[in-house]
């Protein structure tokens, strides 16, 4: 029996690990869950996955969760705040943390999850393009097994050969990383509209269904952005051996292509479950709930080169990885900045990228030591994309 813990339960990535995890009671207990506000959801899934421990963002949360949940069997300790969450993590029985928090606000959490030593599922990519390299140093010093979730890494990890580790391409004969995307859906749009696009515009992702951030994420192409930089760093690879490839139909979930000829891809609907199943129950394939691939419905599948000038963020994150040091971080850090304000209606849609580059320029990148100085970098663009913001760029 493995114990389960999952750090942003209420969202769209922590909902489908609980239906997995539901569907095995033979391997996996929920020990905690973590939640920002959401006092109803976080009490349903208390009803229906008994944890031990719960976390809510803040103390009215965690008081109306209480509340909600006061006299009923096998209510769990109900605890508040980051340092809860982080707590939560280190004295969770040795097992399965979920980091599925969204944006770098996962950090923190996502860090203590390697540090513990855990089998650890990367959602929160965020938090691997604030601080990969220490985040990869501190999983090896814990021990902990860094298992990608995000449905194009998990898919490359399938792909490459057993027992890869990061930085062997070369020895074991991996030539190069295909990055599939959707395009989003905005990839046929005429671009001289995109200004007038609205938030459920953005959100309405033709093939997955996401939270709010990382399909506006999709729609600009940043998330693909965030991808590549996960993806370099994950897998030791060079950013020139990475290559994106626009594949509407979101079924080939990436590829890796071998010195021999050999190109490997993994396949199937899209439908989170999948890689999670894959990471909960490797190397075990766990049944997910997932409808069965239907090749001679799909007919085909295409491919095509993404467009430069439609998707300006996908340049600026290639560019980020590719100085390093604080750069992906402050990257990251205006994007989420961006996003939140044309989420809430106060930048369009093609300004997402002219606050980013703008904050860019004004911030240059400098080597990364330390967690501080990345989270420091981190405050330091969201002020200035937030002036960026204000003032119009
Ligand atoms: P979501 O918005 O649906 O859920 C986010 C979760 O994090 C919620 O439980 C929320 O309560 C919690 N949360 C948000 N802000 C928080 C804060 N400040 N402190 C503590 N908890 C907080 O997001 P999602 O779509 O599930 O995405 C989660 C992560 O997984 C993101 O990093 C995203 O990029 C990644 N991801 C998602 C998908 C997908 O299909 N949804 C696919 C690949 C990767
Ligand atoms: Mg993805």
């Amino acid at each position: 029996m493995r114990e389960v813990t999952v750090l942003g339960a209420t969202g769209s990535i922590g909902k489908s690990t609980l239906d997995v995890v539901g569907r095995h009671p033979e391997r996996f207990r929920v020990h905690a869950l973590t939640a920002n506000r959401n006092v109803e959801a976080m009490a349903r899934l208390c009803r229906e996955y008994r944890p031990r421990v719960a976390v809510m963002a803040d103390e009215v949360s965690a008081r109306g969760l209480r509340e909600r949940l006061a006299g009923e069997a096998a209510a769990p300790s109900v605890l508040a705040g980051e340092a809860a969450v982080t707590d939560a993590v280190a004295d969770a029985p040795r097992g399965i943390v979920v980091a599925a928090i969204v944006g770098a606000a996962g950090l923190r959490p996502t860090m203590a999850a390697v540090a513990g030593g855990h089998r650890v599922l990367l959602a929160n990519k965020e938090s691997l393009v604030v601080a990969g390299p220490l985040l990869l140093a501190e999983a090896e010093r814990g021990g902990a097994e860094l298992l990608p979730v995000d449905s194009e890494h998990n898919a490359i990890y399938q792909c490459l050969p057993a027992g890869y580790r990061r930085g062997e391409a070369e020895r074991r004969g991996v030539n190069r990383i295909l990055l599939t995307a959707s395009g989003g859906p905005f990839r046929e749009r005429d671009p001289s509209t995109l200004h007038t696009v609205t938030p459920e515009q953005a959100c309405s992702h033709p093939n997955w269904s996401m939270g709010r951030k990382i399909s506006v994420d999709s729609a600009t192409m940043m998330n693909k952005g965030l991808e590549f930089i996960e993806a370099c760093l994950l897998f030791g690879m060079e950013p020139d051996a990475v290559d994106v490839v626009i594949h509407p139909q979101s079924v080939v979930h990436s590829l890796v292509s071998y010195a021999d000829g050999s190109v490997l891809a993994q396949l199937g609907n899209p439908d989170m479950r999948t890689p999670i199943a894959h990471a909960l129950g490797a190397p075990d394939r766990l049944a997910a709930g997932v409808e069965p691939l239907d090749l001679f419905a799909l007919a085909r599948l295409d491919f095509e080169r993404p467009d430069p000038a439609r998707f300006p963020c996908l340049s600026l994150a290639e560019a980020a990885m590719r100085e390093g040091g604080t750069a992906p971080a402050l990257l990251n850090a205006a994007n989420e900045v961006a996003v939140a304000g044309f989420l809430d209606g106060t930048l369009a849609f093609t300004r997402i990228a002219a606050v980013i580059e703008a904050t860019l320029a004004r911030l240059p990148a400098e080597p990364a030591e330390s967690l501080e100085q990345l989270m420091l970098a981190d405050a330091r663009a969201r002020e200035i994309a937030t002036e960026w913001l204000r003032q119009g760029v």
